[in-house]
């Protein structure tokens, strides 16, 4: 099975972002590019060198819904005249029927982020929307764990690695053990869990940490033998990187327990603590980070929560409750 990495700018300060074209039959790109001028020239031009056209591909797979991997969905559809966009039912950024800002909004609130901030964080919100066309639900077909894509020469089975995403997938080729990851696996950064509402639930906050953790360690049973992830290089050994990341956000956790421990806080406070120097996208990311953390060690006995004037503040166990 040919699977041909093409790599697309974004207007992120990630940096630029891989799709993946599987260049058998059907035609199938993993991931698409942001809606941005930049990115369409450089996804038409990797495609042309791959011998393929537009109106060639018949699948368009999502690893998750942000704009930098969801971006083309829709015009790519249109243009290849239908086209099927697969998906996991527990992503929202892409639909038209996406979880507005009021999802998030409520979220943030009750992580203690102050009102101009929000304000602040609102901007970001639509901003970031410019770069991706919505879908109808009618034109996504569901990415369940555990089914298979077919092609002519193989097949990838899916992976649902919630975590970065509450519908992040990852796509293994079981003959030899290659993994498609979107931003579950990174080399070099540790992804972000994305504050995000529980798509079961979306007046709650997706425990993004501790299925990530069940992610990273369900990829790690597959033992990858090269992971191919949203951003940056392939990773050949996912082992190193998998106790680097479990290392690293031990650490986080230490250092959120501790800030808890000296005086009773809120995510926010927490993530201005943690990452003093964060401006505008950061500070979400940041606080995200903080949330993430705090239900983790929440979930573990290790803090105590309670709601104060509709904020939750995290302080150490024990004493009244
Ligand atoms: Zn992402
Ligand atoms: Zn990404």
């Amino acid at each position: 099975m040919n699977i041909v990495p093409i790599s697309l700018p974004t207007p992120f300060y990630i940096g630029s972002v891989n799709v993946y074209l599987v260049k058998e039959d059907p035609v199938t790109i993993i991931d698409t590019g942001p809606k941005t001028k930049e990115a369409v020239d450089a996804l038409r031009a990797g495609l042309r060198q791959a011998g393929i056209a537009v109106d060639d591909i018949r699948r368009i797979v999502l690893t998750h819904a942000h704009e930098d991997h969801c971006g083309l969905a829709r015009s790519l559809r249109d243009e290849a005249k239908d086209a099927e966009v697969f998906v996991h039912n527990w992503e929202t950024g892409h639909r038209v029927g996406r979880f507005e800002y009021e999802e998030h909004l409520q979220l943030l609130v009750r992580a203690g982020v102050p009102p101009d901030e929000l304000a602040m964080m609102r901007k970001l919100y639509e901003g970031v929307r410019q770069y991706a066309d919505a879908l109808e639900d009618d034109h996504c077909v569901d990415l369940n764990d555990g089914a298979e894509l077919q092609f002519n020469s193989g097949s990838l089975r899916v992976i649902h690695t919630p975590g970065h995403t509450p519908g992040s997938c990852s796509f293994i080729r079981e003959a030899d053990r290659t993994v498609i990851a979107g931003d579950c696996v990174l080399k070099r950064v540790t992804p972000n869990p994305v504050l995000s509402p529980d798509p079961i639930d979306p007046t709650r906050r997706f425990r993004s940490l501790a299925e990530y953790l069940v992610s990273l360690a369900r990829v790690r049973s597959m033992a990858p033998t090269l992971v191919y992830g949203g951003h940056g290089e392939p990773i050949r050994d996912y082992e190193e990187l998998f106790n680097r990341y479990l290392r690293a956000i031990r650490e986080r956790q230490a250092t959120v327990i501790g800030l808890v421990a000296k005086e009773s806080v809120s995510a926010w406070e927490v993530s201005r603590a943690m990452f003093p120097a964060a401006d505008d996208v950061h500070r979400f990311l940041a606080v995200s980070e903080a949330a993430a953390h705090l239900d983790y060690a929440h979930s573990e006995g290790k803090l105590a929560v309670e709601i104060s004037e509709g904020r939750e503040i995290y302080r150490k166990p024990g004493g009244k409750d």
